[in-house]
């Protein structure tokens, strides 16, 4: 029903040429068109990234975007500019909610206007380990993704993908358990999504596990049914390791 989903966030790494070198190994070595694939490198190597992956299988999507269309934001990148190259977007990673002071209305505002520029937006929700420890993890991943979500209709709520990804895991190597992703992700997502827009909707988002995956535990997480793939940071810099998640998930989803 939910085709699964990959993607590979390539943060603030690689130049234009390593991109188009990476992309290329990518589009190379995919063995599957079971998974989808999405490609989210840094803006300045969108369009040559395009250019490696055009007639493939392969999406494009973006690590940010402003809400506005156009004007006097300097340095800012608009949907309209974004949507002429990607598909995707990832919205409120937790690197930007941290280091650039994103708050929920902000990741709520950019929700919106990818989807009325029909971008499909990543939503990144995700407890802090001092969240963790407080016993906080279901409040916050609730309200994260009920006010990314303010004001939007079923239609539109069901074209989202949201990534749970638990801050103390992301880039540490420590990965959160399976049972514990299922546990967040059926509850606190899932349970979010069907309070607000009812069952079918919340069935219709994919939703995918984030914070140190690598091909050799990713099937921890994906050969769970309400786990629909991963995003991933670290190891889709490298072809091998990203190529690996990939064929792990098409094999667990089989
Ligand atoms: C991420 O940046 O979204 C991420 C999950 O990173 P990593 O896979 O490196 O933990």
């Amino acid at each position: 029903m939910r085709q699964p989903l990959i993607a590979g966030n390539w943060k603030m790494n690689k130049t234009v040429a390593e991109g188009e070198a990476l992309a290329r190994a990518i589009q190379e070595g995919l063995q599957t068109q079971m998974v989808e694939v999405v490609l989210c490198p840094p803006f300045i190597a969108i369009p040559a990234v395009h250019a490696v992956i055009q007639g493939s299988s392969i999406r494009l999507g973006a690590q940010n975007l402003h809400w506005e269309d156009a004007g006097a934001f300097t340095g800012e990148i608009s949907p309209v500019m974004l949507k002429e190259w990607c598909q995707y977007v990832i919205i409120g990673h937790s690197e930007r909610r941290q280091h650039f002071h994103e708050d929920d209305e902000m990741v709520r505002r950019k929700v919106a206007a990818a989807l009325r520029h029909g971008l499909t937006p990543i939503l990144c929700v995700g407890e802090t380990l001092a969240q963790r420890e407080a016993g906080e993890t279901g409040a916050v991943v609730a309200t994260q993704t009920r006010r990314a979500l303010e004001g939007l209709s079923p239609e539109q709520a069901a074209r989202l993908v949201i990534a749970y990804e638990p801050v103390w895991a992301i880039g540490t190597g420590r990965a959160a358990t399976g049972e514990d992703a299922e546990e967040v992700i059926r509850r606190w997502i899932r349970g979010t999504l069907e309070a607000i827009f009812g069952v079918e909707v919340a069935q219709r988002v994919r939703v995918l596990y984030g914070g140190s995956v690598t091909p050799e535990n990713i099937a921890e997480f994906v050969c769970r049914p309400t786990i629909d793939g991963a995003l991933v940071g670290g190891a889709s810099l490298k072809a091998e390791s990203f190529l690996g998640i990939i064929h792990e998930t098409a094999r667990v989803k089989a």
